[in-house]
C-alpha cells in the first residue's frame, strides 16, 4: 500500500517552486534570501514551535511587525502542521485577549513592547508559551529557532487541513475567524499565478501588510508557486517605494499605494519601465485613480476582488480590456454570482444584488461558529459574501458596497458607490464617502463626505446642485460635509461604520 501523499501547505508550495537555490526575499539591507535558505530558517522555526508545544492543528497566534524572520515564522508555523493566526499590530490587549480566548493558540509570538501586558492575557487564555519577536528579527522565538536543527520533516497535513485562521476587520459586528485550507490557499496561488502571468524572472515589491490575506498569501504565495522574488519593504514608504521601483516588475497594492505614489511628482514612466504590472484590491480603486495611473505611467492597473474569507475571485483580463471601476471576471474555477439577497436565485445581467461565491478559494466556516457559518452559505453551496454587486453585458463585475452600507432613504435603495462615482468626477475632488445616517422622516439620510482635491475651495450647496444633474433626487445627498480626509483601517478601506457613529446625530 502506498502511503498518502502529505498535502502539508509548504510541500505543497514548495513542489511548485522551479528552482530552490534562486532569491525569494530581497532585503532593505540590501541581503537575499533564497528559497532553500528560507526553508531552513522555517525548520528551525518549525522545531522551535514544536518544542513549545505545537502539535498538527494548533494555533500559532503572531501580532508582529513585518520582518523576513516573520516570514520564515509563518513558513515553519506551516511546517509543524500549526494553523498561523496572524494579527494586526494596531490591536489593543484587550482586542487580542478575545483573539487568544477564542482561538485558543498553544504558543503566541509578540513584539516585545507588548510582551508585559500580553504574556498575562496569553496564560489567562492557556496559551503554552508566549514569545517575542522584535522588527529587527531578533527575540526569543529567533533565540529558540538558532538553537535547533535545520533539517525538519514537514508534518503530515491533508489539503482540507487548516492552514491558517484570519480574523475579519470585523467592519460588522463582531470579529469571526475566518478558517482557510492548505487547498484554499494553493488553489488561488495556482489560478492568480496563470492570470497574472507570474514566472521565475518577476520580482514583486512588497510594501503590504503580512497579518493580511493580501499581502500574507496573495502576494507571497503567487511570487513562491512561481519561482519569483520579493523586494520586502517593512511598510508603505513612498519614497522607498520609488526608489525601489526601477529594479522591480510587478506590484500588488492597495488604491492609496497608488494614489499615494500620484501625489509624488517623480513618479512616471521612466521609474516603471521595467514594471510588467500593477494589482489593486483591497478596497475600491477609483475609475478616476485608474485613468490618471494610466495617463501618468502608461500602466493600467489590474483591479481585483477578493475577500479574507474567499481569497480572490475576480480579476480584470491580463490580455483584453481593464475596465475602470469594475474588479472584471470570476477566476478559472470560481462561480461568482449575483443573486437575490432574499432567496439566492440568480439575477439577470444589469441588475444589482448580493455577490456568492462557490469554488475551492472558499473558506471552511468561522472558527466556532457553526450557527453564523450556516447562514452565510445557501444550500447550493455558495457563499454569501456581504458584498453587492452587478455584472455589465461584457461580464465585468462591478462592487456597489458592502450589503452593510446599502442605504435605504425613503424606501428606496441606495448604493454608496454610485453616489462616490458621481461625487468623485465632479472639478476639486479628490474623493468622497457617501453613507446613511438616521432620518426621523426617510429612515436614513444620504449623506456625503468629500475631500477637496489640491486645496479647491468646495461648496457644499454647489455639490448637492451637481450631484443632481446626474442622480435621483433620492440619491442626492441630504447634506454634504467638506472633510479634510476619510478614515481609513490599515487597509486603506474607508471604516465607514466609525463615521456612521460619528455623524449619527446630524439629522437628530
Ligand atoms: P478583507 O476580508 O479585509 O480582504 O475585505 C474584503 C472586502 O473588501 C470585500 O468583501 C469587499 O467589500 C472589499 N473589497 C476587496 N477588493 C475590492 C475591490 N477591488 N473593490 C471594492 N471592494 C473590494
Amino acid at each position: 500500500m502506498t502511503s498518502p501523499t502529505n498535502e502539508n501547505l509548504f510541500v505543497s508550495l514548495w513542489e511548485q517552486v522551479p528552482d530552490t537555490s534562486a532569491p525569494f526575499l530581497h532585503l532593505p539591507d540590501g541581503t537575499t534570501m533564497t528559497y532553500n535558505a528560507l526553508s531552513e530558517r522555517a525548520n528551525q522555526f518549525a522545531s522551535a514551535l514544536q518544542a513549545a508545544g505545537v502539535k498538527a492543528g494548533d494555533r500559532v497566534a503572531a501580532q508582529i511587525d513585518k520582518s523576513a524572520e516573520g516570514l520564515c515564522l509563518y513558513f515553519g508555523c506551516l511546517k509543524a502542521g500549526g494553523v498561523f493566526l496572524p494579527l494586526n499590530t494596531a490591536y489593543t490587549d484587550s482586542e487580542v485577549a478575545y483573539f487568544l480566548g477564542d482561538a485558543e493558540p498553544t504558543v503566541l509570538i509578540c513584539q516585545p513592547s507588548r510582551v508585559t501586558g500580553l504574556e498575562k492575557i496569553a496564560e489567562q487564555s492557556g496559551v503554552a508559551k508566549t514569545f517575542v519577536l522584535a522588527a529587527d528579527g531578533t527575540g526569543t522565538i529567533t533565540d529558540a529557532a538558532d538553537a535547533s536543527s535545520t533539517n525538519f520533516e514537514a508534518v503530515f497535513r491533508t489539503g482540507d487541513d487548516l492552514a491558517g485562521i484570519l480574523y475579519t476587520s470585523g467592519t460588522t459586528g463582531r470579529s469571526k475567524g475566518a478558517m482557510i485550507s492548505g487547498t484554499n490557499l494553493l488553489s488561488n496561488a495556482l489560478a492568480l499565478k496563470e492570470a497574472w502571468r507570474f514566472t521565475s524572472s518577476d520580482i514583486l515589491l512588497h510594501a503590504l501588510p503580512v497579518f493580511h490575506t493580501h499581502g500574507l498569501f496573495v502576494a507571497t504565495h503567487t511570487l513562491f508557486v512561481a519561482g519569483g522574488s520579493m523586494i520586502f519593504h517593512p511598510t508603505f514608504n513612498a519614497q522607498a517605494v520609488l526608489s525601489a521601483l526601477p529594479q522591480a516588475t510587478t506590484m500588488m497594492g492597495v488604491p492609496t499605494f497608488y494614489t499615494r505614489l500620484l501625489n509624488e511628482p517623480t513618479f512616471d514612466k521612466e521609474r516603471v519601465k521595467a514594471m510588467r504590472l500593477f494589482v489593486s484590491g483591497s478596497a475600491p480603486l477609483s475609475a478616476q485613480t485608474h485613468k490618471d495611473f494610466e495617463a501618468r505611467t502608461g500602466h493600467a492597473i489590474i483591479e481585483r476582488y477578493g475577500m479574507t474569507e474567499t481569497n480572490m475571485n475576480t480579476s480584470n483580463p491580463y490580455d483584453g480590456e481593464r475596465r475602470a471601476g469594475t474588479v472584471g471576471k470570476p477566476l478559472p474555477g470560481i462561480e461568482v454570482r449575483v443573486a437575490d439577497p432574499e432567496t439566492g436565485t440568480p439575477l439577470p445581467t444589469g441588475e444589482t444584488g448580493a455577490i456568492e461565491l462557490r469554488g475551492p478559494n472558499v473558506f471552511q466556516g468561522y472558527w466556532r461558529m457553526p450557527e453564523k457559518t450556516k447562514a452565510e452559505f445557501r444550500d447550493d453551496g455558495f457563499f454569501i459574501s456581504g458584498d453587492l454587486g452587478r455584472y455589465d453585458e461584457d461580464g465585468y463585475l462591478s462592487i456597489v458596497g458592502r450589503d452593510k452600507d446599502l442605504i435605504i432613504s425613503g424606501g428606496f435603495n441606495v448604493y454608496p458607490a454610485e453616489v462616490e462615482s458621481v461625487l468623485d468626477a465632479l472639478d476639486g475632488v479628490a474623493e468622497s464617502a457617501v453613507i446613511g445616517i438616521p432620518h426621523p422622516d426617510f429612515g436614513e439620510g444620504v449623506t456625503a463626505l468629500v475631500v477637496p482635491r489640491n486645496g479647491a475651495n468646495l461648496q457644499a450647496d454647489a455639490i448637492q446642485s451637481a450631484a443632481a444633474q446626474k442622480l435621483a433626487k433620492f440619491k442626492v445627498p441630504k447634506i454634504v460635509l467638506i472633510v479634510d480626509e476619510l478614515p481609513r483601517n490599515s487597509m486603506g478601506k474607508v471604516t465607514k461604520k466609525a463615521l456612521r457613529e460619528t455623524h449619527q446625530d446630524l439629522f437628530a
